[in-house]
């Protein structure tokens, strides 16, 4: 795998460092175990994994894609990359994102964007477009993203690869470089769907460190995805989420998706038309919530803890406050400070109740459409993401168009309940198209078991 990321990087980019001293290291300690031993490990054991910057590991500089954490070497390492060594699979390095993870394209990375493997002239899809091009590109067979509106999901719709965003809380957050705390996950990207069920199975489960950990042992996601594979879905109940595709979502995406749901009937599978007409919410709802949850998180980049720290030139008082804001100000992005701008607006005085107070009513009634239409079917589906990749710079000018790529992929973030997004085929453009699955709360095997059949 090292040689593959030597010789597709130039074109590929898909990572911001790569630790290939350490990789090697690990898996020389792997090879040195005895049989018995290595027979008590994972499935995974062994096999090489690319992490998304967005996760902080030990020794290993971390920057969330920002120049604001340029330099920062974590002391410690995230919970699921201890359980990735404790597992015995060797690191190959940090995959790129958009700056802190807020993007759809990885065009908003401070490190340059990433391209998609399938065409380089057009992205790869974001935040995690690193993670999601190394694994297309077979330069990692695994890497780690985190989803907080959709980047660990619609990456893998435009790359061809699979994305799974688990439970929210079904997986540990501590060590994932915080975005939006409620809405975080970190999940699996691979190109398989039994390979996301092994490798959630192993950074899956309990965790003191982060509040928001689940008390609950791992789920059956291995045994879901073998049964799914024999492809046999009688007395399954699929929901066609009615509002998550048609007008807005390209033709050659809606037809391979429609095609799905015809293999899904195929093979035994009863499809349900259900409605969850509080979605037409949801992005909304999500753009009041994010950034104000983002401009509470990145408050904590002032210059004193981590990275860059830039004083004020002669002339301008060399106070605390003037050294925060010039570092802040050479520190982010645009995307970024449009952002903490737009959270700080709706979480200031006065406004508090009537944008973020709304917006998590909003968030409640999401909840209430899921938990209705979970009434009437095991799994609900859609297309992963309205297009195909698009061309580099199309919807930079444009912030609205780059958010309308997540409208399929928010909801299960604001109802913290767990979705993927698998491949569903080539579009008419010769680009690949995904379908999503979203399964209830701490119910991830259910989504496990139709994603398998399919693939
Ligand atoms: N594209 C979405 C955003 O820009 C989702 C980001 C994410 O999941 N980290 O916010």
């Amino acid at each position: 795998h090292l040689d593959v990321i030597e010789a597709a990087e130039p074109s590929i980019h898909a990572f911001l460092q790569v630790s290939g001293d350490i990789a090697r290291e690990q898996a020389d300690a792997f090879d040195a175990k005895s049989a018995e031993e290595k027979a008590a490990m994972p499935h995974l054991a062994g096999v090489p994994i690319a992490i998304k910057d967005m996760i902080v590991t030990k020794g290993i500089a971390t920057t969330a894609a920002s120049k604001i954490l340029e330099g920062w070497i974590p002391p410690y390492d995230a919970t699921v990359i201890e359980k990735l060594k404790a597992a015995g699979m060797p690191i190959l390095g940090k995959t790129n994102l958009d700056e802190f993870a807020q993007g759809s394209s990885t065009e908003h990375s401070a490190y340059g964007p990433t391209h998609n493997p399938w065409d380089t002239e057009r992205v790869p899809g974001g935040s995690g477009g690193g993670s999601a091009s190394a694994v297309a590109a077979f330069e990692a067979p695994l890497a780690l993203g985190t989803d907080t509106g959709g980047s660990i999901r619609q990456p893998g719709a435009l790359t061809g690869t699979v994305g799974v965003k688990p439970t929210y809380g079904g997986v540990s957050r501590f060590g994932a470089i915080a975005m939006a705390s409620s809405l975080d996950q970190i999940g699996p990207v691979t190109r398989t769907v039994l390979d996301s069920a092994m490798l959630q199975e192993i950074i899956g489960g309990h965790d003191r460190r982060d509040s928001t950990s689940i008390p609950e042992g791992p789920r059956p996601m291995v045994a879901a995805a073998m049964e799914g594979a024999k492809r046999d879905l009688k007395g399954f109940k699929v929901g066609l989420v009615k509002e998550l595709g048609g007008e807005g979502f390209q033709p050659g995406v809606q037809a391979r998706f429609d095609e799905a749901v015809r293999l899904l009937e195929d093979m035994g599978a009863e499809v349900v038309e259900v409605s969850c007409p509080h979605f037409a919410y949801s992005l909304g709802a999500y753009y009041i919530i994010m950034p104000s949850e983002v401009s509470s998180n990145l408050a904590r980049y002032d210059g004193m803890r981590y990275g860059m720290r830039v004083m004020p030139p002669a002339g301008v008082p060399a106070t605390a406050a003037n050294m925060m804001a010039y570092t802040r100000e050479a520190g982010f992005g645009d995307e970024v400070k449009r952002r903490i701008i737009l959270g700080t607006y709706a979480l200031s005085a006065g406004y508090y109740d009537a944008w973020y107070g709304s917006a998590q009513k909003v968030r409640t009634l999401i909840i209430d459409d899921f938990n209705k239409a979970f009434e009437q079917a095991d799994v609900l589906i859609s297309p992963t993401s309205p297009s195909t990749a698009f061309k580099f710079g199309e919807k930079m000018d444009d912030p609205l168009a780059m958010y309308m790529n997540d409208i399929a992929t928010i909801p299960a973030n604001l109802a913290g309940v767990p979705a993927m997004s698998i491949p569903a085929g080539l579009s008419d453009d010769g680009l690949p198209t995904g379908i999503q699955f979203i399964a209830p709360q701490q119910r991830d095997e259910v989504m496990y078991k139709p994603a398998a059949a399919l693939e």
